[in-house]
């Protein structure tokens, strides 16, 4: 009897542990994507998210037919419609890859226990994580809240073994085609207005375009990458984010891609270490995601529970969102974000600073905003991230770092370049004011062709007295327990 794959965040082929496990069963594999916007509980995708998952999925139906493995799209609550696509199969087994979020890890078990009623095996994998987020505790055996005791943790657990290789069209048996949908029935791309051209120039998604990535970033990123990392304005980060997002890569792909780097001195071990920590800082999420099921929507430390955030002024906010707040590295960001889907981490942290910090804004918020416009919104990263930066996650910067956005763009896009090209209305300002253009003349600004309040906005709050604001209100929070 065949065996059902059902692909869920891994959509790739190479280095997938439960296509690798359905095809050593020798029997007749089909494949299965099932969009769930169903079940209860689920958090339903973000916009940009949706985007990229239907390019990913396009990608993912091409591969499975050049393999010659029945690939079918169907929508539905998985409860009901992965056991029905199993009757419908014939399927004797079914195997997946792990889910980490609380809501998916219990449907997913509703789901075997229902399989299993019915006499359907079912075997499961982790595809998405170099470590079970269980499988790293402390001395004791308790789970970890520190970063650094947590990735020693992970470190002494040695190398995570080599990605196993992508399956050729021989050893595929194919199963059953089951009928389905198109990927366009879902019409998850946005038609009117269409606002996803900039993520189209900017990304590929899909397997091959997180091949392709990989490769990039380790010629002309991956030295330097520890010196160049916090920089803007260089191409210095790997942009793997949406593609771990969706699996098109795993962690352990990229790990061994930089060693192999390393030893063929295409880079520095600094910078390999240094790129593994990153991906380090992504198991941590997800090790926190698993002791914090509720992570996206409760402070990891209480104390906060009764912080007297600011309600959201809409004016305020719609700067914030469309990148209008008058400081220049915070406008760059939230316009990069909102027009290729995705911002550099250093100007993430600015940018989730400046919301919670100077407009005293409540980082759910902003974790809801980001959620619905990163491609890479990620249920573990984006939570531990907007915690961290509140002040009340769990290894979080503390509550008196406040990031000063003139400070912070001066330092790491010291030229402007960045600035310039998300917000080209400063393009002519010198670079001396593009962090702080109020502060130029106005026979400056007048020959830079920007008049302020007109062309580019007066900063919306005044930054030391919102940072003083800030310091009073977190100081009055009750000690950590
Ligand atoms: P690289 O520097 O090339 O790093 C490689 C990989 O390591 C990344 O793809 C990512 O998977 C992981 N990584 C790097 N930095 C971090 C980090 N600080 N925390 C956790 N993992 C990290 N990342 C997401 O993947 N999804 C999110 O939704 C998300 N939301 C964020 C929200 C805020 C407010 C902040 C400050 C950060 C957020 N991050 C998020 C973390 C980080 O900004 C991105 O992972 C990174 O910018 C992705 O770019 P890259 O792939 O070029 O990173």
């Amino acid at each position: 009897a065949p065996v059902l794959l059902w692909f869920r965040e891994d959509l790739r082929l190479g280095d997938n542990p439960a296509l690798a496990a359905a095809l050593e069963t020798g029997r007749p594999v089909t494949a299965l994507y099932l969009f769930d916007d169903a079940s209860p509980d689920l958090r339903p995708l973000g916009a940009a998210s949706k985007w990229w998952l239907s390019y990913s999925l396009k990608a993912l139906a091409e591969d499975c037919a050049a393999l010659g493995l029945p690939f079918a799209l169907r929508r539905g609550g998985a409860a009901t419609a992965i056991p029905k696509a199993a009757k419908d199969a014939g399927a004797a087994q079914l195997i997946w890859n792990r889910r980490y979020e609380a809501a998916e890890a219990k449907l997913d078990d509703e789901v075997q226990a229902r399989l299993e009623r019915a006499g359907v095996e079912v075997a499961t994998f982790n595809g998405r994580l170099l470590h079970e987020p269980w499988e790293v505790t402390s001395k004791a055996g308790t789970p970890l809240k520190v970063f650094s005791p947590f990735w020693r943790a992970c470190q002494a657990k040695g190398e995570p073994p080599p990605p196993l290789p992508r399956p050729t069209k021989r050893a595929v048996a194919a199963g059953p085609a089951l009928d389905g949908l198109a990927i366009d029935d879902l019409a998850m791309e946005p038609s009117t207005p269409d606002w996803a051209g900039g993520l189209r120039d900017a990304w590929t998604p899909g397997e091959a375009g997180a091949r392709e990535a990989v490769a990039e970033f380790i010629d002309e990123g991956l030295r330097g990458y520890a010196r160049d990392r916090d920089r803007p304005d260089r191409p210095s980060t790997s942009r793997m984010s949406p593609h771990l997002r969706f699996g098109e890569v795993s962690p352990r792909q990229l790990w061994h891609a930089v060693e192999a780097a390393k030893a063929e001195g295409a880079a520095p071990g600094q910078d390999v270490e240094k790129f593994r920590s990153e991906l380090g800082w992504r198991e941590f999420s997800y090790h926190l995601l698993h002791q914090h099921p509720d992570f996206a929507t409760r402070n990891v430390q209480p104390r906060f529970d009764a912080f007297p955030w600011a309600k959201p002024d809409p004016e305020q906010m719609r700067a914030w969102h469309k990148g209008l707040t008058g400081y220049p590295i915070v406008d760059a960001g939230m316009r990069q974000l909102w027009t290729t889907g995705w911002m550099h981490n250093r100007v993430r942290m600015i940018c989730a600073s400046f919301l919670i910090k100077d407009l005293l804004v409540d980082w759910r918020e902003g974790e809801a905003w980001f959620w619905d416009t990163l491609v890479d919104a990620d249920p573990a990263n984006n939570a531990a991230s907007w915690q961290w930066v509140a002040g009340c996650g769990a290894d979080a910067a503390p509550y008196f770092r406040v990031f000063n956005p003139i400070l912070q763009g001066e330092k790491f896009d010291p030229d402007g370049v960045y600035v310039k090209t998300f917000v080209p209305e400063l393009k002519d300002v010198p670079t001396r004011y593009v962090h702080k253009p109020w502060e130029a003349t106005e026979i400056e600004l007048r020959a830079a062709g920007v008049t302020l309040g007109q062309d580019y906005p007066h900063p919306i709050i005044d930054h030391a007295r919102a940072r003083d604001r800030a310091l009073a209100a977190f100081d009055r929070l009750p000690p950590r327990e």
